[in-house]
């Protein structure tokens, strides 16, 4: 078994945002890292096929769907104040959920033992009748419809840690009980939504599992939130595939949130997941890439990662962030946290 597949198009760059955060040359940053340190020798980047409209209707509306192929096909368009289509867009979001089922697929298969699609729109904004926050197809979310649906997976968990709450993907399953939503996130923060008490509803009540933290959490806040809260939910919800939202932007030195987690940080949350995977579901974990603006903490962040899931040496180039302010008290959301899902 491969110990790591790495998912990668060039359809992404042809997403084209213009001058934007969520841009072209943040793929094309983490490529040249990747090659250049010689990760793709041992982990060649495998070419995702496109995800079929079967897969993405799964998740969102047929008409939503067939809006963007249509404004895409017309040259371009904006979606909402900060999410733009343009000619190449369709088939870069279809590329890109198509490298999250690619990569929810190789580790259930048992192909790979880990697997990182590395593609752009991210998806966890996206809600299933529109586009927002710079994306426009939740991949995570069509990966694991993907593996109920196709690859006799039954409950899937979904660990967001990308810095904002991931709206679209906790919408998509708020009411099913077949797949666990956790999230850490800045909060409040865009989008707004991901409080303590949003838990899920009907039969997903109480597989919906918010942490809206303050800004200012770094690695020792993060990790407190997992061990004390995800990682006993998951142990309780026993998945049988883990997928992350990996997003790079809770990083110090990202331009557009206020948390101080440092690459290493990244890398310790995804090796506790990385060993409960291990523990519940025989390792099957797959990430999916979110956001992350400051283009060096991305790339040597994917790196950094890639070369962990691997289980080799990997570093932190960046170190813990410069100013780190005082301990975030995290205690009371915690606390609260597992009195409301009776941890
Ligand atoms: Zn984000």
């Amino acid at each position: 078994m491969e110990p790591l597949a790495l998912y990668y198009h060039p359809e992404s760059l042809e997403h084209d945002t213009g001058p934007h955060p969520e841009r072209v040359d943040r793929i094309r940053a983490i490529t040249q890292v990747l090659n250049a340190e010689g990760l793709t020798r041992v982990s060649p980047f495998r070419e995702p096929p496109p995800a079929t409209l079967e897969q993405v209707t799964r998740v969102h509306q047929t008409g939503y769907v067939a809006s963007v192929e249509r404004l895409a096909r017309q040259g371009g368009g904006a979606l909402d104040v900060d999410t733009v289509v343009s000619s190449g867009s369709y088939r870069a979001a279809l590329r890109a959920a198509g490298g999250a089922i690619a990569a929810a697929t190789a580790v259930s298969r048992s192909e790979a033992r880990r697997a990182f699609s590395l593609a752009r729109p991210p998806g966890h904004h996206a809600r299933p009748s529109m586009a927002m926050g710079f994306c426009l197809f939740n991949n995570v979310a069509i990966a694991a419809c993907e593996a109920q649906a196709a690859l006799g997976v039954g409950r899937v968990a979904i660990v967001d840690l990308d810095v904002h709450h991931g709206n679209g993907t906790q919408e998509s399953f708020y009411e099913d009980g077949g797949v666990l939503f956790a999230s850490t996130h800045q909060y409040p923060f865009y989008p707004g939504s991901g409080g303590i008490n949003e838990l899920g509803a009907g039969a997903g009540r109480g597989t919906t599992l918010n942490l809206p933290l303050p800004a200012g959490c770094g690695d020792a806040e993060y990790l407190t939130a997992l061990d004390r809260a995800v990682v006993p939910k998951l142990e309780r919800f026993r998945p049988e595939l883990l997928l992350i939202s990996l997003g790079f932007d809770a990083h110090w030195a990202d331009p557009l949130a206020m948390m101080q987690v440092s690459i290493g940080g990244y890398v310790a949350m995804v090796e506790r997941l990385a060993s409960l995977a291990d523990a519940l579901c025989q390792g099957r974990l797959a990430l999916v890439l979110e956001g992350g603006y400051n283009l060096e903490a991305l790339a040597y962040g994917v790196l950094a990662l890639g070369r962990a899931l691997r289980g080799e040496p990997w570093s932190d180039p960046f170190g813990p962030a410069p100013t780190r302010p005082p301990l975030a008290n995290v205690d009371r959301i915690l606390d609260l946290t597992r009195e409301l899902h009776g941890l």
